[in-house]
């Protein structure tokens, strides 16, 4: 299986192992103190798990182009030692490694920032330096200096990161490269500091030595390159001595989702395809590809020569070897979520990932064999449950995992019927597949008490029972048709033409998907380019169009909030815009600072600023507020038994999956 990914590519003066590469993705760890070893560790494990090629996270080649302020820079002889630890740790394990090198430009989130020209980019706070002439030269410089620190600590290559709007890709668009000397106006000058940083790398770093330039090859925003330019490019790049081209898709500030997990998977390599027909140095594909089949169908479809995936190896490291030996069922997946990795890394925290708390704490938590093996009941066989349980079994306990329910998941089944969210059913899989492998003793449609369990024989018992949904005291909240999310989600009962949700949380939005998206559109990848305005046919600038939606919307919806903030605020900094964007195109009214006032026969009536109204709806659905279930824990400490809870059970705020599975891993670690 696979016959494709796992094929080796010649490159002439080295050799990948195979067609898998591990694209690039900050992990924060570069920023820690004593990080770099750390950094090793996570890099080294992903070695491990048998991928062919490793590419850092960006690091900037001079101070103005850091990410963020103190962001990680190579310019310095004395900063090459602790990049050694990590090209020393991931070759030991058979993988080549590049550096990305990457120049943030106008994205720079700190006042020093610097762009061909002086014009602000709409996410970012700071308005960029313009660069002088000569200043465009030293950065050049800056780039082939940085490369050559980065052989000299033993990285097999570079990756020059040309795409998603960073600096490169500033001076190649007009829309932020307004400049009239030789670096900007006409598309060769504009294109000339991505061939001349190309070359001087090469001159640099001499010819064994691996050039990635990552092409954005669909830049999504106004006044973006056409097609031609794209390819021109590639051609360009290519013959001043790249090695490979990466594929680069849309800027950061573009308003097209293109990694989020409502984004179809493979979505876009058929750009890929397309600009590999013009070329004839190796084309690699990206986003969106978290499965060995999928890769496996790019390859042998010809789209690309290699296939890049980040965030499913913090997902699952073994993502290769898994699939090599034909385990593919035991694969960790990637559910595109970005609540752990892409999220915390805005808010400058450390990495990790939703389905795999390991991720970027190699060092830190570790699953060691148990000293004393326990019989232990873990009462909920939602996320926390099945992560407790998994990693506890693997330490060698004895687990008995029970559910009152003829199913595992919890609330992950509810999710999984969202339009968009598809992928949660790759985890109950995982799950499923894992507790069979560690002979976790599964007993559903099983409601405990407290006699059961302290009949058991338990050494210690786990709740993780979830949560109820907290009654919100909403005068009339007992008319037919006010209705909680689990009626809608778990016992599907029918719902109106008009409807309005209580609150905008995480569960309001994905309620007003489901109920507005009557065919998942993720499941539609050409349907769904066209809904967001990408022109496959490629024949507007940056492949640009306006968004035509792809079926009308299947119920007139209003999100309703109390807080006075902008609705949809808390949701995830790199998901929230496009979930917002995803419910306006559909006609979502959202509503922020509304007062209850009651329910009727004729709606739902409700004040904003004192101004009384009734919103005329069929059903009412509330998805605000829950309360940890924990009916069993005073029953079982007062007979004696030690008790832990995790998950929602603990800690009911909003439904939170990325600390559930956390706290149960975390449990297991040490109990
Ligand atoms: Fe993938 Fe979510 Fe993990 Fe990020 S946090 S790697 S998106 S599963």
């Amino acid at each position: 299986a696979y016959q494709q990914l796992l094929q080796p590519l010649d490159l002439g003066f080295t050799t990948l192992r195979n067609r898998v590469i591990m694209g690039s993705m900050h992990t924060g760890l570069e920023e820690e103190k004593n990080g770099f070893s750390k950094l090793a560790a996570f890099y080294a494990e992903r070695a491990k798990g048998g991928v062919g090629l490793i590419i850092t996270g960006g690091i900037s080649p001079n101070f103005r182009g850091n990410l963020v302020p103190f962001g990680c820079q190579l310019s310095f002889w004395w900063q090459v030692g602790k990049h050694k630890q990590v090209t020393e740790a991931v070759h030991q394990y058979g993988a080549k490694i590049c550096l990305q090198l990457l120049h943030a430009g106008r994205y720079g989130y700190h006042p020093f920032n610097v762009a061909p020209s002086k014009i602000k980019s709409p996410i970012t706070p700071f308005k960029p330096s313009e660069l002088s002439g000569r200043q465009v030269r030293a950065t050049i410089k800056d780039f082939a200096n940085a490369a050559k620190l980065a052989k000299k600590a033993g990285y097999d290559g570079v990756e020059i990161m040309g795409s998603e709007g960073y600096l490169i890709n500033q001076f190649i668009c007009q829309r932020t490269n307004q400049r009239t000397d030789e670096w900007g106006g006409s598309f060769d000058n504009r294109s000339r500091f991505a061939l001349e940083t190309v070359r001087a790398v090469r001159e640099a770093c001499g010819k064994d030595f691996i050039i990635i330039y990552r092409l954005s090859m669909l830049d999504l925003v106004e006044d973006g390159n056409t097609f031609d330019e794209v390819v021109a490019l590639g051609k360009g790049v290519a013959k001043a001595g790249a090695t490979m081209i990466n594929t680069g898709i849309g800027w950061h500030e573009a308003r097209i989702p293109t990694i989020t997990t409502r984004v179809p998977r493979a979505a876009f390599s058929w750009i890929t395809e397309r600009v590999r027909k013009e070329l004839s140095v190796p084309v690699i594909a990206t986003n969106r590809i978290n499965d060995p089949q999928v890769a496996e169908d790019i390859l042998v479809n010809g789209q690309a020569d290699l296939v890049c995936m980040a965030r499913p190896f913090l997902a699952d490291a073994d993502f290769v070897n898994k699939a090599a030996a034909d385990q593919a069922d035991l694969i960790n997946t990637c559910i595109a979520c970005n609540q752990a990795c892409l999220d915390h890394i805005f808010q400058q925290k450390r990495a990790s990932c939703l389905v795999n708390p390991r991720a970027c704490y190699e060092t830190e938590l570790n699953f060691t064999p148990a000293t004393t093996r326990k019989k232990l009941a873990v009462v909920g066989a939602g996320p926390a449950g099945l992560a407790f349980s998994v990693y506890a079994a693997q330490r060698g306990h004895e687990v008995h995992l029970f559910d009152k329910s003829h199913q595992i998941g919890g609330q992950f089944n509810y999710a999984k019927q969202i339009p968009g969210k598809e992928e949660f059913h790759e985890t109950l899989r995982y799950y499923g597949r894992m507790l069979e492998l560690h002979a976790i003793k599964l007993h559903l449609n099983a409601e405990q008490s407290v006699e059961s369990l302290s009949a058991g024989g338990f050494d210690e018992i786990i709740l993780a029972t979830g949560i109820v949904p907290r009654d919100i005291g909403l005068p009339g909240q007992d008319h037919p048709k006010v209705l909680s999310y689990l009626d809608v989600l778990r016992d599907h009962k029918a719902v109106g033409k008009h409807v309005a949700i209580i609150g905008a949380g995480g569960i309001g939005f994905d309620v007003s998907e489901y109920l507005t998206e009557e065919h998942s559109l993720t499941l539609q990848p050409d349907a769904w380019l066209k809904d967001w305005g990408v022109d496959k046919a490629y024949q507007a600038r940056g492949a640009l169009l306006k968004a035509e939606p792809a079926e009308p919307a299947k119920r007139k919806i209003y999100l309703l909030q109390r807080k006075n903030t902008k609705v949809g605020s808390g949701l995830g900094k790199t998901s929230g815009w496009a979930h917002r964007a995803s419910l306006q195109k559909k006609g979502v009214e959202m509503l922020a600072g509304v007062n209850y006032l009651k329910v009727d026969d004729a709606g739902l009536w409700i004040s904003i600023n004192n101004e009384e109204r009734c919103l005329a709806v069929d059903n009412v659905v509330i998805c605000a507020g829950q309360e940890p279930l924990r009916a069993l824990q005073q029953g079982l400490i007062e007979r004696g038994q030690k008790v832990h809870l995790i998950g929602g059970a603990d800690v009911a705020a909003e439904l939170d999956a990325k600390r559930a599975i956390r706290q149960g891993a975390e449990l297991a670690a040490q109990i």
